[in-house]
């Protein structure tokens, strides 16, 4: 079956384009993906949302209930005839929403491609056999970008050959599946009771550790920016505490706040981002990285140990006494010892290779996550008074 492929907009307009793409940093030509693909957007009927600061994810489609949360990455041709997509770990949502969409164009500023895909097909793709697991383990480590190599793309049996300009893949829901596996190289951790059970022991460690009196009276300071996770390993649910406050003022007020980005601001703070249609500013979505279990906040940019799967505060242990220290200590202050670096759980050296973004829930330590999606509704923060 032929596939209808009109221009796409970087055919129409790439007298305009190529300058930038050619002159630009790596932002400005991310910039141009973005702007390219909401065009590409807007031309199949959908209702583009941006986030108004910078976001986890990059748009928002709606088409009456049907919501897509998009991801978009550009890429310029290697002289090796590769493009190179940065997608972390922590990038593979379990979503059946959640799309990529790869901008690539080639070293003359020519040729500019679509690429139209799912996170379940970007892990088969890491998983394949030609890759003999090596790219991928250091993937799983946030330590490599992967490379899609041209052939993949124009071949006939290239695995994404059909995705190529083909926008009509997001009007499907992709496949429900769980995607954890790929984040894990050991069987254990893919194994949902062997994993629950570590992390139990490690909510253990965390809250014995934390609550150390030394930490407590000597360096209260140490882990203040992390309040709201040390509050969460505890079980402690956080309140809209920020709401309260907004509820009192007026609609003139409220206004003034909203373009000074208050309303952003608040819903930061639950850990969502929000969203404004491109066509009608002033309509907004929010949206949160949530919990499929128990619908509390994703931390999506906290870490965990890649060994033993603990959270990662943002404190460090002495070697020589296991006593916890403030993250930049050179030396112990219990034991005057130099300090060498080790993992709160499991002891380990901390290094960055063992340490990778969180691929659990903190709260209740499901791995998979959900998009909560929902219209901001300004009354929300208006109250007019009485
Ligand atoms: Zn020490
Ligand atoms: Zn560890
Ligand atoms: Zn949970």
């Amino acid at each position: 079956m032929k596939r209808k492929m009109g221009k796409n907009e970087f055919e129409r307009i790439k007298d305009i384009i190529a300058p930038i793409l050619s002159n630009g940093d790596s932002r400005t030509r991310g910039k141009v993906g973005e702007y390219l693909s909401g065009i590409e957007f807007l031309k199949n009927k959908w209702e583009v949302y941006e986030p108004i600061q910078d976001a986890y994810v990059d748009f928002i489609l709606k088409s009456g209930n049907k919501f897509r949360i998009i991801q978009v990455k550009t890429s310029k041709l290697d002289v090796d005839k590769k493009f190179k997509v940065n997608h972390d770990p922590k990038d593979i949502l379990h979503d059946p929403r959640h799309f990529f969409v790869w901008f690539f164009f080639d070293q003359f500023q020519k040729d500019g491609k679509f690429i139209v895909t799912t996170p379940k097909e970007f892990c088969d793709y890491l998983m394949s056999g030609r890759r003999h697991g090596v790219i991928v383990d250091t993937w799983r480590k946030d330590q490599s970008r992967e490379e899609i190599k041209l052939i993949d793309i124009e071949s006939e049996k290239g695995e994404f050959r059909d995705n190529v300009n083909n926008w009509s893949i997001l009007s499907k829901e992709n496949e429900n599946v769980s995607l954890v596996g790929i984040q894990e190289k050991e069987e254990k951790w893919k194994d949902d009771k062997k994993f629950l059970k570590q992390w139990k022991k490690n909510k253990k460690i965390l809250k014995e550790k934390l609550a150390d009196k030394n930490l407590q009276e000597d360096h209260v300071e140490i882990i203040d920016g992390k309040t709201r996770v040390r509050k969460r390993i505890n079980g402690i649910k956080i309140k809209n505490e920020v709401l309260k406050n907004k509820m009192s003022l007026t609609r003139k007020k409220s206004m003034k706040y909203l373009q000074k980005g208050t309303i952003y601001g608040f819903y930061k703070y639950q850990g969502m981002n929000i969203f404004e249609n491109i066509e009608k500013p002033s309509q907004f979505l929010k949206l949160k990285i949530e919990c499929k279990k128990c619908n509390e906040l994703w931390e999506a940019d906290e870490k965990e140990c890649y060994e033993c799967k603990i959270w990662r505060p943002p404190v460090v242990v002495c070697k020589a006494c296991k006593k916890i220290n403030k993250e930049e200590a050179q030396e112990c202050w219990s034991c005057k010892q130099r300090i060498s670096k080790i993992c709160i759980g499991c002891n380990k050296g901390i290094e960055s290779k063992n340490t990778v973004p969180l691929t659990y829930c903190i709260m209740c330590g499901s791995r998979n996550n959900k998009f909560n999606i929902s219209k901001v509704v300004l009354s929300e923060l208006i109250t007019p008074k009485s």
